[in-house]
């Protein structure tokens, strides 16, 4: 893992000082004296992580901090307030203006590295999930963010693992007036609510009696469910090596006992705080997805669905050789409604249409919107004749019941059908899609309004 580190601080030999460290691991390091400086630079380049002096003539840590968070070009950047270890006023100021992590002097290279590199990850996974829903903006598709305002702010919900009652009982009354907890003293039992129940983060005690907390961590990871939940570990004094491997395994972030109050607290609201901005991104992202592959006019799956989709399905059908039918539909001179009714006419039965189409198939199946006035219905695991009668009360409940246009008029329309299925002999997707049309060709010259199914 690469990253540019920006060390801000107006005393240069403190600059050296973590400079020589970081470089040591590899990251890269940008460094200013000035409050200023460390502005321009955030604008101007990419910077992962700031390091931030609080201590500066002319504009303190905290001012640069908040006005880092609150230029929208910047505030995603982790800030780290290097505070002086006296100050524990400090890390609540720090808190209040933005930073997302904390560092006391003299700093120690162990946390100094831990906690930059967990906040490069976590940076790295948000960077990904905004330029994502960065692109998904430009091809369209605005406002996926004001869904979710206000949720951001909310009191958390935290989830604590920790057997002995004494701990419990301290962190619930820190943490009280930030988030709402449950305790909990059995890992097993904490990786059931983890998996049951929306928790924004889960804090693990390391000396978990009876359980190994690093394996708890690791399940916690590998579960779908939980699989970015934030984690946060508390350790004892001189447990870098199993802090290390927590790190490892995706721990978030780590406290040592005795815990500081504000530590506590200003490390639990940074991880809700990424946690619920994540969440929001990869939200509007899948957002941005199903729009990407929906018929705007319909809400049936578009074309470039089902080009993908359906040779999955193909090739699943193919390769365990079980039957697939597809049913091609088409709208019986449908041209003639847009002329006599209007283009609007004409939406509206695509509309109307499609909820018919909607509640006729199952949900294996897949319909979608092929063209103008065509539809497709993929049928898994459906023989031809079956797929024939679903085709054919399709028919019939498009002929039987008239469409009604929003002017109040209503207006007859029929179908015409295609079908071919794959069973015990081979084809090719194309050749199935060819067979499909050549029915629904078929249909259309015997006088339209049926359904022809392609011999098997
Ligand atoms: P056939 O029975 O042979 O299928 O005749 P048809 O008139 O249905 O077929 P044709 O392919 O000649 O015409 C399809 C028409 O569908 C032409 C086009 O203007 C119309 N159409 C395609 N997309 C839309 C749409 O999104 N909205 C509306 N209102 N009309 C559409
Ligand atoms: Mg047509
Ligand atoms: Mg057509």
């Amino acid at each position: 893992m690469t990253a540019r580190i920006l060390i801000v601080d107006d005393v240069p030999a403190n600059v050296k000082l973590l400079e020589v460290r970081l470089l040591a691991e590899y990251l890269e390091v940008l460094t200013a004296n000035s409050g200023t400086q460390a502005l321009e630079l955030c604008e101007s380049t990419q910077v992962d992580v700031v390091l931030l002096d609080i201590m500066m003539p002319e504009m303190d840590g905290f001012e640069v901090c908040e006005r880092l968070k609150a230029n929208p070009r910047t505030a995603h950047i982790p800030v780290v307030m290097v505070t002086a270890l006296d100050q524990p006023s400090d890390r609540v100021r720090g808190l209040k203006a933005g930073a997302d992590d904390f560092l006391t002097k003299p700093v120690n290279d162990f946390q100094l590295v831990s906690r930059v590199k967990s906040l490069v990850r976590l940076k790295t996974l948000s960077d990904e999930l905004r330029f994502r829903a960065e692109a998904a903006q430009k091809i369209g598709i605005e406002d996926l963010f004001s869904v979710m305002d206000g949720r951001l702010e909310d009191a958390g919900q935290v989830l604590l693992v920790d057997s002995r009652g004494s701990s419990q009982e301290r962190i619930i009354k820190i943490l009280k007036p930030v988030a709402d907890l449950l305790a909990i003293s059995d890992a097993q039992a904490a990786l059931f609510e983890v998996n049951e129940n929306n928790f924004d983060m889960v804090i693990v005690n390391g000396s978990l009696e009876d359980y190994d907390p690093l394996r708890l961590c690791s399940q916690l990871r590998s579960l779908e469910r939980t699989r970015f939940i934030p984690m946060l570990f508390i350790a004892d004094h001189g447990q870098e090596s199993m802090i290390a491997r927590a790190l490892d395994l995706g721990v978030n972030d780590y406290v040592i006992r005795p815990v500081d109050p504000n530590e506590l607290t200003a490390r639990v609201l940074t991880q809700i705080r990424r946690k619920r901005y994540n969440d929001r991104l990869r939200e509007s992202l899948q957002l941005s997805m199903e729009l990407a592959v929906t018929d705007p006019l319909t809400g049936l799956s578009n074309r470039r669905y089902l080009d993908t989709h359906l040779k999955m399905l193909f090739d699943r059908a193919a390769l365990r050789k079980i039957p697939l039918s597809i049913c091609l539909v088409d709208i019986d001179h449908f041209k003639d409604v847009n002329d006599r009714y209007g283009h609007e006419a004409g939406d509206d039965v695509l509309r109307e249409f499609s909820t018919r189409i909607r509640s006729m198939v199952r949900g294996a199946d897949l319909a979608c919107r092929y063209g103008g006035e065509e539809f497709i219905v993929v049928m898994p695991n459906t023989p031809l004749e079956v797929a024939s009668k679903v085709a054919e009360r399709l028919r019939e409940m498009i002929e039987k019941t008239p469409f009604r246009l929003r002017s109040g008029a209503e207006i007859s329309v029929t179908a015409s059908i295609g079908l071919a299925a794959i069973s015990k002999d081979y084809l090719s997707q194309e050749q199935l899609m060819r067979r499909a049309d050549q029915a629904l060709y078929q249909a259309k010259h015997e006088g339209r309004n049926r359904v022809v199914a392609a011999a098997a």
